[in-house]
């Protein structure tokens, strides 16, 4: 840029020079030449005057004569080596006699000495001839032509003088030149190397360098130029910077937010995914990836994409993952468009709407069995009148105790719900745990023998306080017995244990009843899961003791340990922190 700029600033000065010059050679060698004529008319006017003329044609008896009288004007003739003075034959035109033989001998008859042959004053001047000349007619009385006598001028020291002036002129040239040139190397000081500066500035800034100025001290456009670019490089600089800021705001919150997020290119190649993402489709990504490869079973077609930005939802599977794709069109550059897929993982939320499906399914369920048995009996009694009272009091016994099953069954319910919405009241204060296990053996200790089990309490002597609601714990305890008897063998054991785990305070009740298989194992705690339901309902269980006791354990910030070898027993424990010494002394 700098080289060519400087190029054209010589080429700009020798183009003016050269064409100032030519006009000016142009001008000049017009005027000398105009001077030059105008110079040889008003010498020849001054001699040859009517009177003059009239002398010369009353003395004109020879061409000596006339010749000799002319020559008297030479210096006012101006005639010199280049310009001469003759005498012809009026009649013939031949040389007669002049300042310059030689000259005289090869004269031509020009068309003024034609025009003075025919009797008039010859002095048309060519210009662009290569002479100028006047040729005077010398009468006799009659008034034919005797002589013709002239001057004639053949331009050599006009074109001589011309000559030195052109010279001078390409001198003038030349030396234009040299001044063009240095005013250049002048200029381009001051206009290019500034301006080279700020190219330089200009390639440090596109290669990412903001910090250097291009330094151009003047007070001029250059000056205030060099100036507004340093400004904008400054402003240039933070908007780079506000804008990588935002860049990496929004890619980190791209990186951590919890939905997954992929985008494709036009092409269907990947262009960005998140971790979360990854963890969604549970398989890494990488930039080779397309859009086949990604969603295999989703054909999502441009055209289906809303232009006003709406999206497309679609349910989809990725292993044990529920979840919700919505797709969207994104803008890539000027004419591209793109596909962004968010992803949502909607598994807990399936899960929860499956288990609370499978709630009111259970509820309806354990619910209808015992109101079918009611109604069952309830119209045979109405519709029998002969029936025997035995028989009376029996169905009506199976009708009370299925009332009371569907009691039972909604005030589980019931104090589930307390539980679930916080809603049931805890009287906490310290307590013991040695007592409490020792009440419900010895109120279930009955109950057992019923059954032909033998129960054993053996707690330590001394059990560092729990700070609970004892009655609610109690019912816990009595609860683990409960089913401890209720799932037992015949002639079985259960033994009541207990002591100090770490920070806890255990109670273990163990049995050596039917056991539960281990894929049961997890599933015990949830509501209305039996592993057997004939022998729970046949015991009048809910299938919602357990799902009690791990509320009220785990509102106690405790919980509740079930371990079970099928077929030979299970050990149910509960655990509950150790009450802190500031509480227990409170
Ligand atoms: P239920 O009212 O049916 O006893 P629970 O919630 O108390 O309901 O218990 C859920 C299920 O866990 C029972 O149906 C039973 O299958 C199993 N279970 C509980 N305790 C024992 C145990 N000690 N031995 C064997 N199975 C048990």
């Amino acid at each position: 840029m700098f080289r060519s700029l400087h190029r054209k600033l010589v080429l700009v000065l020798v183009l003016l020079i050269v064409s100032v010059m030519a006009v000016v050679g142009t001008f000049l060698i017009n005027s000398v030449t105009s001077y030059h004529i105008r110079e040889f008319r008003s010498q020849m006017s001054s001699v040859f005057t009517s009177e003059f003329i009239l002398t010369l044609e009353q003395n004109a008896d020879d061409h000596g004569t006339l010749r000799g009288m002319i020559e008297a004007y030479s210096a006012s003739l101006g005639i010199d080596e280049y310009r001469c003075f003759y005498v012809l034959d009026g009649r013939t035109g031949a040389y007669l006699s002049g300042s310059d033989d030689d000259y005289g001998a090869k004269l031509q008859l020009t068309p003024n000495i034609l025009t003075a042959m025919t009797g008039q004053v010859g002095q048309a001047t060519e210009t662009l001839g290569e002479y100028f000349d006047v040729a005077v007619p010398i009468r006799d009385d009659s008034g034919a032509v005797l002589f013709v006598v002239g001057v004639l001028d053949d331009k050599s020291e006009l074109q001589e003088l011309n000559w030195n002036l052109f010279t001078i002129l390409i001198r003038a040239i030349l030396f234009g030149l040299v001044v063009a040139i240095f005013l250049s190397f002048l200029l381009s000081k001051t206009i290019t190397t500034p301006v080279e500066k700020l190219t330089e500035q200009a390639a440090r800034i596109a290669s990412g360098d903001f910090t250097s100025s291009a330094q151009v001290q003047s007070d001029d456009e250059i000056g205030i130029l060099s100036d507004t670019f340093d400004e904008m490089s400054v402003q240039l600089e933070t908007t780079l910077r506000q804008v990588e800021e935002e860049r990496n705001k929004l890619d980190t919150l791209f990186q951590h937010m919890a939905d997954g997020m992929v985008a494709f290119d036009s092409e269907g190649v990947l262009l960005q995914y998140n971790a979360a993402a990854e963890d969604m489709l549970d398989r890494k990504l990488d930039g080779n990836f397309r859009y086949t490869d990604v969603f295999p079973e989703v054909q999502v077609r441009q055209e289906d994409l809303a232009q006003d930005g709406k999206s497309i939802e679609i349910d989809y599977a990725a292993g044990p993952r529920f979840l919700k794709i919505y797709f969207a069109p994104i803008r890539l550059g000027a004419e591209g468009k793109g596909l962004m897929a968010v992803l949502h993982d909607v598994t807990e939320q399936r899960k929860l709407d499956d288990s609370r499906r499978e709630f009111v399914a259970n509820v309806s369920h354990e619910l209808r069995t015992p109101l079918t048995n009611v109604r069952g009996y309830a119209e045979t009694l109405m519709s029998a009148d002969d029936i025997d009272r035995d028989i009376q009091m029996r169905f009506l016994g199976v009708i009370s105790s299925e009332a009371d099953r569907m009691t039972r069954i909604v005030k589980d319910l019931l104090t589930l719900t307390r539980l679930d919405y916080n809603r049931m009241e805890m009287h906490m204060q310290p307590m013991d745990l040695r007592e409490l296990g020792q009440k419900a053996a010895a109120a279930m200790e009955g109950q057992a023998a019923g059954q032909g089990l033998t129960l054993t309490c053996t707690l330590p002597e001394e059990m560092p306080a729990v700070l609970g609601d004892a009655e609610r714990i109690q019912q816990v305890i009595i609860n683990i017995i409960t089913n401890a008897i209720k799932y037992n063998k015949p002639q079985g054991a259960i033994t009541i244990t207990g002591g100090v785990e770490g920070e806890q305070v255990f109670l273990r009740v163990e049995d050596t009843g039917i056991g539960v298989p281990k894929a049961d194992l997890e599933r015990l705690f949830e509501r209305f899961y039996r592993v057997d339901k004939a022998r729970s309902r046949e015991s009048g269980g809910t299938g919602l003791g357990l799902a009690i006791a791990k509320q009220i354990v785990e509102t106690h910030g405790g919980h509740i340990g079930f371990d079970s070898e099928y077929g030979k027993g299970s050990v149910v424990t509960l655990y509950l922190p150790q009450m802190k010494d500031e509480a227990a002394n409170g």
